[in-house]
């Protein structure tokens, strides 16, 4: 078996945990498995790098020494506690602070500038995998594995430009990786290859978005022909609705990779959106299993479920952190169509997510769902965009929704299930500001208030049993 196995932050937290970790993968080396590892940032890195950033672009210098005295120390007790080769232990103490040593020039570059500019954040952010990445591979030779550490441009990622959110460059990725990794597994070598960056054809680094170390994970599983996908992750498998908001929540053992990739599109499991493109193309099924819990079967993504698995709903989705935007008016020359193509054509050129859109054909009238961090970026983009434009418009918006989505191929051609879904959150008194529902029909989202999202999703978990998977599927 060939199989690609992508370790989450959450599952890289600390020393022991990597320790876990390399025992989990020296196990199924052992079993003669071929092991490709990939590896996130130790759990809430990216979000501090993030954070730094922030605070040194604004010129905040002690928060720079803070955050790297911090860094370095969670790195050194990491290697320390999971590596006990001395030797191989004092080499990548020497490699930790060499790079983290980069890192803290790169802050003082931004800190002496004043800004942080999407190129140079993307190379800050990077340091996060790279270093969890070394801790990961010395880890797992000092308990005797032949190892090879690879960034995800020495991997063959081989991405456009377009920083923050990058797009491998198809089919150079597919053809780079297979050629990188495919003599290092067929020699017995574990390749173990940091997620989430790429480069671009000129070398400078990029990263592929938020998540995207699942997104590494199955492109280098199509490069090299996997048989499978593992994604390692803190819960079960993919679940009915976030664990964390749901304690009913129960996880799903089978998922199509449409519907997965629905589900990753409403942000559930915090899965890259396109992670799931290279699998389905190739037809590799990819299984999510929970680290701590490895016997466990976790959920599997694959084409085709069993017929008697099949359900109209399988899971509610909540996203938080999103804004509503709205744009009306009456009299526009050339109405609502010449607004809606200016204003998308504006969001698109800003580099501004859309997660969902409503518009009314007739008079001009409409919403856009755009992230929360986004929403003062999208007000000028959309002011500058209809300037020109004849006729009186409103924009209007307003940072306290959620989109709740309900997720299941079953709903498609099965009449009904639309009415039950809104009628279940009439009954808890809701009011829905916008409904969107995909051209797939494998999903209905709408917008509730931020503060109503919550119970939308629990009573729409009971109304479709979701509660109570386990027995309904007889696991
Ligand atoms: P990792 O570090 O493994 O990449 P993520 O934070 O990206 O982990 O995703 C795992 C988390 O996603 C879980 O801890 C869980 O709280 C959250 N989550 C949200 N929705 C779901 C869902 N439907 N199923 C499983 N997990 C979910
Ligand atoms: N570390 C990155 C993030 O937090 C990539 C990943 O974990 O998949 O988004
Ligand atoms: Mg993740």
């Amino acid at each position: 078996m060939r199989i690609v196995m992508k370790f989450g932050g959450t599952s890289l937290k600390d020393g022991p945990s990597i320790s876990h970790v390399c025992n989990l993968i020296k196990r199924y080396h052992h079993h003669g498995y071929q092991v490709v590892v990939v590896c996130s940032a130790m759990a809430g890195m990216t979000d501090a790098i993030l954070e730094v950033l922030d605070k040194a672009s604004s010129g905040d210098e002690e928060a720079i020494k803070r955050f790297i005295s911090n860094l370095l120390d969670r790195h050194v007790e990491a290697a320390k506690y999971a590596v006990s080769d001395e030797k191989l232990l004092e080499e990548l103490l020497k490699r930790l602070r060499e790079e983290i040593g980069k890192l803290e020039k790169v802050l003082m570059g931004v800190y002496y500038l004043g800004e942080t500019t999407p190129k140079s954040s993307d190379y800050a952010l990077s340091f996060g995998e790279i270093l969890s990445t070394m801790v990961v591979e010395k880890c797992l030779r000092s308990g005797g594995l032949d190892t090879q550490f690879l960034t995800g441009g020495e991997a063959g990622i081989i991405t456009d430009s377009r920083y923050g959110s990058a797009n491998p460059l198809m089919p150079m990725t597919l053809e780079e990786a297979k050629k990188r990794l495919l003599p290092l597994l067929e020699r017995g070598v574990v390749p173990v290859v940091t997620g989430f960056i790429g480069k671009n054809t000129e070398g400078f680094t990029t990263t592929l978005g938020r998540g995207g170390s699942d997104y590494t994970a199955t492109l280098l599983g199509a490069a090299i022909g996997a048989d499978e996908v593992w994604i390692w992750t803190d819960v079960d498998g993919v679940m009915t609705a976030d664990p964390r908001l749901v304690r009913a929540a129960k996880t799903i053992p089978i998922l199509t990779y449409e519907e997965a990739m629905e589900l990753a599109y409403l942000g559930a499991k915090n899965f890259h959106p396109r992670a799931l493109e290279p699998a389905a193309e190739n037809l590799i099924p990819v299984r999510i299993k929970n680290t701590f819990a490895p016997e466990k079967a976790g959920t599997l993504v694959t084409r085709h479920e069993p017929p008697l698995l099949s359900r109209i709903v399988k899971a509610v989705a909540l996203i938080r952190g999103v804004a509503i935007l709205t744009i009306e008016g009456a009299g526009i020359v050339g109405g609502a169509s010449r607004v809606a193509y200016e204003v998308y054509k504006a969001m698109n050129e800003a580099g501004i997510n859309v997660i969902m859109s409503s518009q009314n054909a007739s008079q001009v009238s409409i919403s856009l769902i755009i992230p929360q961090s986004a929403l003062q970026k999208a007000l000028s983009t959309v002011k500058r965009a209809t300037e020109g434009l004849e006729g009186s418009l409103r924009i209007e918006a307003e940072d306290d929704v959620c989109v709740v989505g309900v997720v299941g191929a079953g709903m498609r051609g099965t009449p009904g299930v639309a009415a039950r879904v809104f009628s279940t959150v009439a009954k808890e008194g809701i009011n829905i500001r916008m409904i969107a529902q995909s051209s797939s029909e494998l999903s209905i989202s709408f917008v509730v208030k931020a503060s109503d999202g919550l119970k939308v999703v629990e009573a729409l978990h009971r109304e479709f049993g979701l509660d109570k998977v386990d027995q309904q599927w007889g696991e």
